[in-house]
């Protein structure tokens, strides 16, 4: 537990000669908290009798605080005996504060991205809402044509935000799941609805088809449960080609676990990319080499909420044979209801929005 030499770098941190320092410990130089550390790490070498790194912070005698990666390992002279430690300092500070500023100016980024992609949402909410209206109107073939490319484009970059804020959220682990009472028919035909129009863009061929023991209600992040759909639906249509057929198939696994299952006749994945695509930003390449268009987060960011979801997402493929991506949720069922009998013509609802487009929208 006692010095017994140094170098000159040595000295001008401790403000001591090598022969002042000679015979002191840590105790006698540091102050308690660094000596401590000092200690401890010691104490690790030499039970674990292997090298032993760390990082600490140290005070110069004239007060600047440096970071150090330390490195000790056990010395032995030449008849094998262990003689002492031998520790080496290399000052770091530099290194970690420019990591700090690229941490920092990261985390910044993110959020900016965040709240930006936010407040995209609201204008967006309303070319949704007000061209799926439209479509319900009398129009001429390419009016609806190109009213549906407004929609299913609107409904796309709605997503594409969904993902980009969650990318901020998980990198903080802040992710949430707000569970509501949905209707199991409700989350079908909507993921179908947004399936058919882009299927059909690219002259590709939808299918669905769901057990018939579903129940009526679950409790579930919806939101959430259709961006990972979405994530699916989109790479489906994006890597088959045309006159191909997506198929969405709805299971019951057991009392509280559902399946949703998405299968498409496309390129298909290698077994040795199949891990992979599940990482962030990974995008696989095709044969000449060029990338998917994409951003590469969806599946990263969708496996992650099927966890969180209490399941997993999961993919089965050759290469040229399609794929078929599994998504496995828990979810609790809703007790049935009674059915309730509203007359329609009597009921009188009670807006509060300050939000110009949505009340056109809620009105419609
Ligand atoms: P991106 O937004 O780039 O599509 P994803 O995370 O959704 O990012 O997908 C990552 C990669 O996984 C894609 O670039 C593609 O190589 C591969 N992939 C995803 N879905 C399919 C699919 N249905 N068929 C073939 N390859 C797919």
């Amino acid at each position: 537990g006692r010095y017994l030499g140094c170098n000159r770098a040595m000295e001008i941190l401790t403000g001591k000669s090598e022969q002042e320092l000679i015979n002191l410990t840590p105790k006698d130089i540091y102050s308690e908290e660094t000596a401590k550390f000092i200690l401890d790490t010691d104490r690790d070498t030499l039970v674990s009798n292997t090298g032993v790194t760390a990082e600490q912070w140290i005070r110069y005698p004239n007060n600047k605080l440096s970071c150090f990666e330390i490195r000790k390992v056990p010395y032995y002279d030449r008849i094998n005996q262990r003689h002492c430690i031998m520790g080496f300092g290399r000052d770091i500070t530099e290194r970690k504060r420019y990591q700090e500023v690229i941490e920092k100016n990261n985390r910044d980024k993110s959020t900016l991205m965040a709240t930006i992609s936010h407040e995209l949402r609201t204008p967006l909410n309303g070319i949704i809402g007000l061209s799926r209206i439209l479509l319900e109107g009398e129009l001429t073939p390419q009016q609806r044509d190109y009213l549906k490319t407004i929609n299913i484009s609107a409904i796309s970059l709605g997503h594409i935000f969904s993902d980009i804020i969650d990318l901020e959220k998980i990198d903080s682990r802040r992710i949430e799941l707000f569970r509501s009472e949905v209707e199991f028919s409700q989350i079908i035909s909507n993921i179908s609805h947004f399936a058919n129009l882009m299927a059909e863009q690219k002259k590709i061929r939808f299918h669905v088809q769901h057990d018939d023991d579903l129940p009526d209600f679950i409790y579930v992040d919806n939101a959430r449960l259709s961006q990972i759909l979405w994530n699916l639906v989109s790479n489906a249509v994006k890597f088959t080609p045309a006159g191909g057929n997506i198929y969405l198939t709805v299971a019951r696994k057991d009392e509280d676990h559902f399946t949703f299952s998405i299968r498409d006749t496309g390129i298909g994945i290698q077994k040795s990319e199949q891990r992979k695509i599940f990482a962030m930003f990974y995008q696989s390449e095709n044969s000449q080499g060029k990338k998917a268009q994409g951003s590469g987060i969806g599946l990263a960011i969708s496996k992650r909420i099927a966890k969180l979801m209490g399941g997993d997402l999961t993919v089965e493929s050759e290469l040229n044979q399609g794929a078929t991506f599994t998504l496995v949720i828990q979810a609790k069922t809703v007790a049935a209801k009674k059915s309730v009998t509203i007359n329609t013509h009597a009921l009188k609802v009670l807006l509060v929005e300050d939000i110009e487009v949505n009340i056109v929208v809620a009105k419609a």
